[in-house]
């Protein structure tokens, strides 16, 4: 009965990663520096043009609210051939996911016994 376990566990890890409709963009506000993540679903959200797709998008980030108008441009097979965006900018799922502030320093600099110099 071990291919019922095969099953249920691929079935997991497709939840996570197997979102074939969707396409992630994400975007930081310039006036806040927020960042947010959009997903434009490929047959709901994106417009046929000639030679490809067309998604037009108002984003409102959570922090300032202010409206971020963008047009993105694709390729038949989805790949960004250009993009405008007016009041922000697209950054990197990695920059997405960075912290705000560079982490503090490793707890082995901070000697608590030593006297504080001044
Ligand atoms: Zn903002």
């Amino acid at each position: 009965m071990g291919f019922l376990r095969r099953l249920f566990g691929s079935d997991k890890k497709k939840s996570s990663q197997g979102d074939v409709q969707g396409l992630y963009f994400f975007v930081q506000c310039d006036n806040c520096g927020a960042r947010v993540r959009l997903r434009a679903d490929k047959q709901y959200d994106l417009n046929r043009t000639d030679d490809g797709y067309v998604w037009h998008k108002t984003i409102v980030d959570s922090k300032c609210f202010r409206q971020i108008p963008t047009e993105v441009h694709l390729d038949g097979n989805y790949n960004v051939v250009s993009a405008e965006i007016e009041g922000g900018h697209y950054i990197t799922s990695e920059e997405y996911e960075a912290p705000d502030r560079p982490p503090p320093s490793p707890p082995e600099l901070m000697d608590e016994g030593a006297p504080q110099r001044r």
